[in-house]
């Protein structure tokens, strides 16, 4: 059996099914054109993804294995790759809507062997009685819950493989049927570095240890290094689920809380479920119409972080900088976006997918419909987020707000939390908060109640 093990959201040797087929095996990756093309040219994940895919190609090199790197259309590469005689394509799968259909074009080329890899589950395994997906969280984890069993730990270990012959020094780029080696850099990308400074992931994982003990406690509070930092690693593969779940059940063993955690993996399952049975929730609301209005100033000080509102503008800085922001702020946010500012969902998702690190389709779409309250297991349009107490409750001291925007450094935490004095304070070279809070949200349930006194709920 010949076969081309395709690298994607998997970069690693440990634990990876694609390593325990056996036979000759030609195992690549693909920088896909459609992904990069769009994107700007120090984007930092390029950067990231770039060095995932050396280190992944280094692991295989002490395994006698090598990874071969293709730069084009994955369509016209593996055109081209059909030709040099294959019996089958493998590859973890990847269930959002361009992946699925990127793969139906290969598998009309070369068998298509999909193996699960990605998330806990498999996309149908968590499903009501009658076969159908759920749409609200709660009993969608019960289910998950009971299903959990050894087969969701199973350690993959390597089979034979013989690595068949080919350049493995340069990179290839394909046009259409024509070939170019290109040197094993970012430059050949087209990209230049842009590193974010992220620890490994084993130095992750050995933290997770200690943070796992005041997780469900912390995990709310931005300022604290509560959380396992772990979504980018688990985006691209980088650290197997299975080997997560694995060291999880170990900290469960030795009488650690491990269930608030799990839970956030199964927020990440139920999101990719969601979006691999509804497809279209990627561009629709589910429920109701609100479409937000379009106001390209608002969207402007939102995605520069000038809007006045320290908590939001924390996030936003982070974001810009880094690539990161904790999970409370993003909830901040993407509530502060459509509902104080009422702007359309899928712009903020947009914004938020080109500067996150972690950026998952899934995870990001739904989150978003969640905050609009459009999705499927909406929370009621009337529950709007309070910045200014939602960051007084979860940043008392201030000291996450503080250290993405400096120009409030020698404010105190009581006037950084007081809305009434920053909309009459003045800080040099900063904005005093864009809206008064209660009368965006009063204006943003008048336009939602309206919606749905006009009949157009969509359920
Ligand atoms: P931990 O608290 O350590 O959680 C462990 C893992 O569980 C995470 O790495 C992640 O894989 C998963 N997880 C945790 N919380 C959630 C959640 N609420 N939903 C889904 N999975 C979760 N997460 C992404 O991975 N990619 C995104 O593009 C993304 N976009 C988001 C957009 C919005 C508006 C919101 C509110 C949330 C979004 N999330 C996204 C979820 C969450 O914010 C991140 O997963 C989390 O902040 C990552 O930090 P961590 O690894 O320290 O998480």
């Amino acid at each position: 059996m010949r076969r081309i093990l395709w690298f994607r959201r998997d970069l690693r040797v440990t634990d990876n099914p694609l390593l325990s087929l056996g036979g000759e095996v030609l195992p690549i990756f693909i920088f896909d054109t459609n992904i990069l093309d769009p994107l700007p040219k120090n984007d930092r994940r390029v950067t990231y993804i770039f060095e995932q895919v050396m280190r992944l190609k280094r692991s295989l090199q002490r395994l006698d294995l090598d990874l071969r790197i293709f730069y084009g259309d994955p369509v016209e590469i593996f055109k081209v790759l059909e030709e040099e005689g294959f019996d089958e394509v493998a590859a973890s799968g990847d269930y959002d809507s361009y992946a699925r259909a990127r793969d139906t074009k290969v598998s009309m080329i070369l068998p298509f062997n999909s193996l699960h890899d990605t998330h806990i589950y498999q996309p149908d395994e968590v499903v009501k009685d009658d076969g159908n997906p759920y749409l609200v969280f709660t009993p969608f984890y019960n289910r998950a819950g009971s299903l959990f069993g050894k087969a969701h730990l199973r350690h993959y270990t390597p089979a034979k493989q013989r690595l068949l012959a080919a350049d493995y020094k340069e990179i290839t780029e394909i046009k259409g049927t024509s070939k170019k080696s290109l040197p094993l850099t970012l430059g050949s990308l087209g990209f230049e570095e842009n590193q974010p400074s992220i620890p490994s992931p084993e130095a992750k994982l050995s933290a997770l240890e200690k943070k796992l003990q005041a997780y469900a406690k912390e995990r709310d509070y931005p300022a604290l290094d509560a959380t396992s930092n772990l979504s980018p690693e688990l985006r691209f593969g980088v650290l197997g689920i299975r080997e997560l779940l694995r060291f999880l059940a170990e900290q469960k063993k030795r009488g650690i809380d491990t269930e608030p955690f799990f839970r956030q993996l199964v927020f990440r399952d139920f999101y990719a479920c969601l979006l691999y049975h509804f497809p279209k929730l990627a561009w629709e609301n589910h429920r109701y119409p609100f479409n937000g209005l379009k106001d390209r100033q608002k969207f402007d000080a939102f995605s520069e972080g000038k809007t006045g509102v320290l908590i939001v503008d924390a996030g936003i800085q982070q974001l810009l900088q880094t690539g990161q922001m904790h999970n409370r702020v993003r909830m901040i946010c993407a509530s502060f976006f459509t509902k104080d500012l009422l702007l359309p969902w899928q712009w903020g998702e947009k914004f938020f997918a080109q500067h996150l690190l972690d950026y998952d389709a899934a995870s990001n779409i739904l989150s978003w419909q969640w905050s609009a309250g459009t999705g499927v297991d909406p929370q009621p349009y009337f529950r709007i987020f309070n910045p200014w107490l939602q960051a007084k409750k979860f940043d008392k001291e201030a000291a996450y707000i503080k250290s993405w925007v400096p120009e409030l450094a020698n404010l105190s935490a009581k006037h950084i939390h007081d809305e009434r004095f920053m909309l009459s304070y003045r800080i040099e070279n900063y904005p005093g908060p864009m809206v008064v809070h209660k009368e965006a949200a009063n204006k943003a349930l008048e336009y939602f109640k309206k919606r749905v006194a006009e009949g157009v709920e969509h359920a």
